[in-house]
């Protein structure tokens, strides 16, 4: 069984367990170094050599962003249906029935309340190994009613994406979903809540084409492929090599599609800091300073400040 797997490895797959295929030890994506499993987990599914983001699941995810044991799943009830009677290689109920096994939920997302460093929050978190985080009915639904939810308990909404796009099999009905999430947005805008994303490897297709690029802020994971269309399909439509880093976040950075790219350990505060900021709070007060570096801020205090100026100015010029 191990050593079938490992020969499966070698070809590039599009299965929903590629991130994280059986075995003890990975040879890492980005320096090929060999790392324990156990290592990869601990370490936020990033490689502990050279900092490659790996994909991470919605479990861990959720456990990372969440204050220890805020976390209340609001997403579930729901599960897809089969308007179009589709079938592929499969039926897509006996597709749908498998990967719900595998994955322990109806649909390829996990929605709810939770708090990040006190922020009340409702969290969205896509799950890329359901069937590749695609949008179907379900996610466009869930997605809908966490983002109206929220904005009825006065929380921002936090969405981290995932997606190879719509889902297929749902055809039109998928596509809709587009329509649906951003018009559910509104609802925060209006009482205007933030509303946060970051990006990860890989958001694409409609997710890219509606929710996960209209976040107040938006931020993305380092290296996460985001794009419409995907490179392949775009340099075999214009014909023309495609620049270094094309569709990458860091690319993207640069062209002005996103706010900043985050490493995945600095996300959390970084998304707290941003929300408390939008909500118009103070930040935390920042740690003391270390002896030495406390003394350069006692002669301000006693320069002359432009408030303690300006009433007389403002006294002399009324009267
Ligand atoms: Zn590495």
């Amino acid at each position: 069984m191990a050593l079938e797997r490992w020969f499966r490895r070698s070809k590039p797959t599009r299965s929903d367990e590629d991130a994280t295929p059986a075995g003890l030890w990975l040879k890492c994506d980005g320096c090929a170094a060999q790392i324990y499993r156990k290592d990869l987990a601990q370490n936020l599914f990033t490689c502990p050599e050279c900092g490659h983001h790996y994909r991470m699941p919605v479990d861990a995810r959720i456990d990372m962003l969440a204050d220890e044991g805020t976390f209340e799943r609001w997403s579930g009830a729901l599960a897809p249906t089969d308007p179009l009677a589709f079938v592929d290689t499969e039926p897509y109920p006996e597709r749908m029935e498998r990967v719900q096994e595998k994955q322990g939920r109806p649909d390829a997302i996990v929605t709810g309340a939770a708090s990040m460093e006190g922020v009340p929050v409702v969290l969205v978190v896509m799950d890329f190994f359901f069937a590749g985080g695609s949008m179907g009915s379900v996610v466009g639904e869930e997605i809908a009613r966490a983002a109206e939810r929220a904005a009825r308990e006065n929380r921002a909404l936090v969405a981290v994406t995932a997606s190879g796009g719509a889902r297929m099999q749902e055809g039109a009905l998928s596509l809709m979903q587009l329509a649906k999430t951003t018009v559910a947005l509104e609802a925060l805008a209006e009482k205007r809540l933030p509303y946060l994303t970051i990006l990860t490897d890989p958001t694409t297709g409609g997710v890219t084409a509606s929710f996960a690029t209209l976040g107040d802020v938006i931020l993305a994971e380092p290296d996460a492929l985001i794009c419409f269309a995907g490179p392949r399909v775009i340099q075999q439509t214009i014909k023309q090599d495609l620049p270094e880093g094309f569709q990458r976040a860091e690319f993207l950075l640069k062209k002005g599609m996103l706010d900043d790219v985050v490493p995945r350990a600095a996300l959390k505060n970084r998304v707290a800091n941003l929300l408390r900021l939008l909500r118009g709070e103070r930040l935390p007060d920042r740690v003391e300073p270390e002896e030495g570096v406390e003394e350069l801020e006692a002669p301000l205090e006693d320069a002359p400040t432009p408030e303690s100026k300006a009433p007389e100015e403002e006294v002399s010029r009324g009267a």
